[in-house]
């Protein structure tokens, strides 16, 4: 460690993680600040005063993601952030973390007096959660242009309210798109929301990608008898089947490799009543698997033997895909740079892929991009029971301090 190199505050970060988890506190001990709600906008105008004090130019896009650019006001940015939007009941560091551990080091940089020779945009995106609009990571996707601004509006939460419309009430439509570049290099900082790091007993995980996701609809084709009358050799049971391809699912990823995930996460039956045996059947299966290759051939694997498991008890099964996220690699020159800025504290991180969908997921669409984990208690998210401990975090703020430093801090006194 270099003697006199500026560092974080790592009480006083601590101090504004527990600031923000207290806007949409529960009673339950969790956080909610669901995407568009008013606590949402409560957050926001927190860590807006707190920027703004720190001298952060501010601009919202027609998505409502907020960037607060700091340093020259023109050219190409470094960008770092996360997301300030939880699950309803969620904890306080999902998000919560990435945004604040920039804020920390815009007040170190402040503290300092060290002025930033590149532009610095720290970003919270709208919408990372996916809980009221049924997609995750909307101010993202919009932004990389992997979803179309129409699209992103005409998205309808439960009670019918669009997400334009949403935009609107909370007050955060703006004016006009923030014409800028997009950036040289985004980095954020995130909970595992794992056990990776924790049972290595490594604090900190250099994420290299994030795996591919494959959603199918498997139905299942029978006929709709009576339950008592009908003899058992003469059924064509939709639900038996359904049975035996959800244990396919599980033995197609298991025999996929310690890596491979497989599951059908929601059963729609149909009548779905007693005394009926069931005639359709819709599984939703999720695959998952850092390669590519091998999500598809497990989607290969299942649509065989699914169509052969059926057709032993009478029943037809059609597999259709209904979305998919390719496996997707971070720039090696972003995780580079992370890897360097880790180094240069003396530190070193496991090179990991994450199981779980984030923001920088979409932004390496359009800019270098890379991603610090921080490890978190059991690997608990998305629950009040969240945590990760303060010198993790603070470490986590110091490595993204020197990043900040390396890429767009003064040059090196000698
Ligand atoms: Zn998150």
């Amino acid at each position: 460690v270099t003697t006199g190199a500026p560092v974080v505050d790592g009480p006083r970060l601590w101090h504004s993680l527990q600031e923000l988890a207290a806007v949409g506190a529960t009673r339950a001990g969790g956080v909610s600040r669901v995407a568009l709600t008013p606590e949402d906008v409560a957050g926001r105008a927190l860590v807006g005063r707190w920027l703004r004090d720190l001298g952060g130019l501010h601009h919202r896009d027609e998505v409502g993601n907020d960037f607060w650019r700091f340093g020259p006001p023109d050219g190409q940015p470094i960008m770092i952030g996360s997301h300030l939007d939880t699950q309803p009941n969620g904890g306080a560091f999902d998000g919560a973390l990435g945004v604040l551990a920039g804020v920390e080091v815009m007040r170190t940089l402040a503290d300092h007096d060290l002025p930033l020779e590149v532009p610095l945009e720290l970003v919270n995106w709208t919408d990372e959660e996916g809980a009221r609009f049924g997609m995750s990571c909307i101010g993202s996707s919009v932004y990389a242009g992997d979803l179309s601004l129409e699209d992103a509006y005409s998205l309808t939460d439960a009670d019918g309210v669009s997400f334009g419309e949403a935009l609107r009430q909370a007050g955060l439509a703006p004016a006009a798109a923030y014409p800028h570049p997009a950036p040289a290099l985004y980095v954020e900082v995130h909970i595992e929301q794992a056990r990776v790091l924790e049972r290595q007993g490594r604090p900190l995980g250099l994420v290299t990608g994030i795996q591919s996701v494959r959603w199918l609809n498997a139905r299942l084709s029978g006929a709709q008898t009576h339950a008592g009358t009908t003899p058992l050799d003469e059924r064509r049971d939709a639900m038996l089947a359904a049975a035996r391809v959800i244990d396919l699912v599980d033995s197609v990823a298991r025999a996929s490799g310690p890596e491979a995930r497989g599951a059908a996460c929601r059963l729609h039956a149909s009548p779905n009543t007693g005394s009926v045996i069931a005639d359709r059947v819709d599984l939703l299966i999720d695959l998952r698997h850092p390669t590519e290759a091998v999500v598809a051939e497990m989607h290969s694997r299942l649509q065989d033997e699914a169509a052969r498991i059926a057709a032993a008890v009478g029943v037809r099964c059609t597999i259709d895909p209904l979305w998919t996220q390719p496996a997707l690699t971070f720039d090696r020159r972003a995780v580079e740079a992370l890897d360097r800025a880790l180094r240069k504290l003396g530190l070193t991180a496991p090179r990991m892929v994450s199981r779980a969908g984030h923001d920088a997921g979409y932004v390496s669409l359009v800019a270098p991009s890379a991603m610090l984990f921080v490890r978190c208690r059991a690997g608990i998210s998305h629950a009040p029971d969240e945590h990760a401990e303060p010198d993790d975090v603070e470490l986590a703020a110091n490595a993204l301090l020197q990043l900040v430093l390396d890429q767009a801090g003064p040059p090196p006194r000698s």
